[in-house]
């Protein structure tokens, strides 16, 4: 079983830049990243979620992520089908048209039980995990409706052919800014992006026990 000092230990310890480094660590691209540009990206894409949360809680007078999708127009679902992105269960997506924040509710159901057992309700409080889903789907949203795509901020070459360069985006960027803006908006204590950790080190403990 997973010791879950030693998780509570490593959560207490890190930050929204070091869960943000952990995000791009894992991007596809991240080696195509120049390590001096590493740190400014995740600064970057920190400081639009969070003055993005800011901007939308006196903009909408609340921080409450439920009202506010429902302020911006954006229909929640709940449904029980499993999707996956990879090998890793799909929590929640956000679906350009019309406005929609699917959550995946088994997934997220599955992630409260492994808060609870762990204990580490005071760091993840279960009635908070939903409206964390939902608030970083809103980002999604207002970057597609309104400032644009934060993964843009950066591009690398991809591909060269004769004298074309084939440019990608780093998609992370977007989730790094996405989980600040839920950070800020729910006043969370450890960063949300450390759920993703909680849910690796889990099944990784589950594949031990059953190998
Ligand atoms: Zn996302």
């Amino acid at each position: 079983m997973m010791d879950s000092r030693s998780v509570r230990q490593i959560l207490e310890a890190t930050d929204d830049h070091i869960a943000g480094i952990m995000q791009l660590s894992k991007d596809i691209l991240y080696k195509k990243i120049p390590a001096v540009m590493r740190d400014k990206l995740v600064n970057q894409a920190l400081k639009i979620g969070r003055q993005t949360a800011r901007d939308i809680a006196i903009e909408y007078g609340t921080q409450d992520p439920i009202l506010i999708a429902k302020k911006l127009g954006i229909k929640i679902e709940e449904v029980s089908s499993k999707s996956f992105i990879g090998n890793i269960l799909l929590r929640a997506e956000y679906v350009t048209s019309p406005p929609t924040i699917r959550l995946y509710k088994n997934s997220i159901f599955w992630l409260i039980g492994t808060i609870t057992r762990l204990k580490l309700e005071d760091i993840f409080p279960p009635e908070k995990i939903m409206a964390i889903h939902v608030a970083h789907e809103i980002f999604h949203h207002i970057e597609n409706v309104k400032i644009g795509l934060v993964s843009k901020c950066y591009t690398v070459n991809i591909l060269k052919i004769g004298p074309i360069h084939i440019k990608s985006e780093i998609k992370s960027l977007s989730e790094i800014a996405a989980n600040a803006f839920a950070d800020t908006l729910l006043n969370l204590k450890v960063p949300c992006g450390m759920l993703d950790y909680i849910i690796i080190e889990e099944i990784k403990n589950a594949v031990k026990k059953f190998s």
